[in-house]
């Protein structure tokens, strides 16, 4: 097993099934649970995280944000159905129904190339229908002409409606009170599809915050995402309700230490100039690897256990920290940037603070440069190094002699 000392995500999949666990004992009974992993699993590797949940029965299956993601889980052998969360171009129908993908449905043009194309497979494709009750994103309206909308839908051959759903916009905040809003007009718009005898088996509302703090939005099936990884959908639900573990870790090592004298600068543009004799290590990790620029002059990491804070800018591949007052720091130490250390910790949440960028945003932009190795029960289960295997398909014709 390669080392990676440079730098290595460390994924705790039983820190991703208490997680989900967790969540689930806040449902109420009969709620399943579909385990959301575009994105790569939010940075945390798709895979092993969906082979992780899998195995359990209050797991309905996993939602992905593109044909892409999805058509990558059914690669890996994933069977428990996948539902698309975005948008799918019409060249993808082929693929989906052959590999019995939930497409989200919200136009009559979408539902009858499916349809066609299921027809022709001899197969029926089971859809998802969107409704937009106050994302303006995706999703038909929530009015009398959607309803008929989706009654002519359910009409066409080889295509069976499994699910309908929304998506709450501000369920994170302290005032539910537009989540509550939205919950009514789903409400109101399934009873429009009862009066017109349109039947489905699945109805799903909620995101991580819902399972939070909207008992009452549980219904057939919740979406969990962020809280999959451990981290919190905001500052503002109600953590007691659903503790939860962090899944990555982010660890590299020290490569150099030096000692610079008053008035010596460091980094690019010269943002931070001792102002007495310091000593600093350098950490050959950047913005290369998603960690944040804005982290400049502000982040923290821990080395032998205690802070050492961030002096200059970040580069793409190597930053600075004041290592004065840990006398004892040598190349080769252990350079935690998320985790814990020796009773000092730092946070994703804590990164998203100090450089002023949301959490989601920070797991997902951990880069393809970053190995990740993911752990279960104490042991290596799997790893994932973009420089095994790129993706990159190389078309160019054989160069010349
Ligand atoms: C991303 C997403 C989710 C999951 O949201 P979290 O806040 O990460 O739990 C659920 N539903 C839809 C439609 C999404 O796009």
């Amino acid at each position: 097993m390669k080392p990676y000392l440079r730098v290595c995500a460390e994924i705790n999949l039983n820190a991703a099934a208490y997680n989900l666990n967790s969540m689930k004992e806040n449902l109420e009974d009969g709620t399943r649970m579909i385990a959301v992993v575009k994105t790569d699993g939010y940075g945390h590797g798709a895979i092993p995280i969906a082979r992780m949940a899998e195995a359990y029965d209050y797991l309905w299956g996993f939602a992905t944000a593109t044909v892409e993601e999805a058509l990558q889980l059914r690669q890996a052998g994933i069977r428990k159905p996948v539902l698309i969360l975005g948008f799918t171009f019409p060249d993808a129908c082929e693929e989906i129904v052959r590999q019995e993908i939930r497409p989200t449905v919200f136009t009559m043009a979408a539902a009858e190339q499916l349809s066609r194309e299921a027809v022709r497979q001899g197969r029926t494709v089971s859809i998802h229908i969107k409704v937009d009750t106050g994302m303006s994103r995706i999703g038909l309206k929530d009015d009398r002409e959607g309803a008929e909308l989706v009654r002519e839908i359910s009409l066409l051959p080889n295509v069976e409606l499994e699910g309908l759903y929304t998506h709450f916009a501000r369920a994170d905040e302290r005032d539910k009170g537009p989540a509550r809003e939205q919950l009514a007009r789903f409400q109101a718009f399934a009873e429009l599809l009862k009066d017109r005898g349109v039947k489905i088996r699945m109805h799903h509302c909620s995101n991580s915050a819902g399972i939070f703090d909207l008992k009452d939005a549980n219904m057939d099936a919740v979406r969990a995402g962020i809280s999959i990884y451990g981290l919190y959908p905001s500052e503002d639900v109600n953590r007691l309700a659903v503790p939860v573990i962090p899944v990555m870790t982010l660890k590299s090592h020290v490569v150099y230490v030096k000692e610079i004298g008053p008035g010596t600068s460091v980094s690019y543009g010269g943002t931070f100039t001792a102002e007495k004799p310091m000593r600093i290590a350098t950490v050959p990790v950047g913005y290369g690897d998603g960690y944040p620029r804005s982290l400049s002059n502000k982040g923290k990491v821990i080395i032998r256990g205690r802070q050492a804070s961030i002096l200059g800018r970040i580069c793409m591949d190597q930053f600075m920290v004041d290592v004065t007052d840990i006398p004892e720091a040598r190349p080769g130490d252990l350079v935690t940037l998320i985790g814990t250390d020796g009773g000092n910790g730092i946070t994703m949440e804590d990164l998203g603070g100090l450089s002023g960028r949301f959490n989601y945003e920070l797991a997902c932009d951990i880069g393809k440069r970053v190995p990740r190795r993911f752990w279960k029960d104490g042991r290596v289960v799997a790893e994932q190094d973009y420089f095994e295997a790129t993706g990159l398909t190389e078309l160019w014709e054989e160069a010349e002699p």
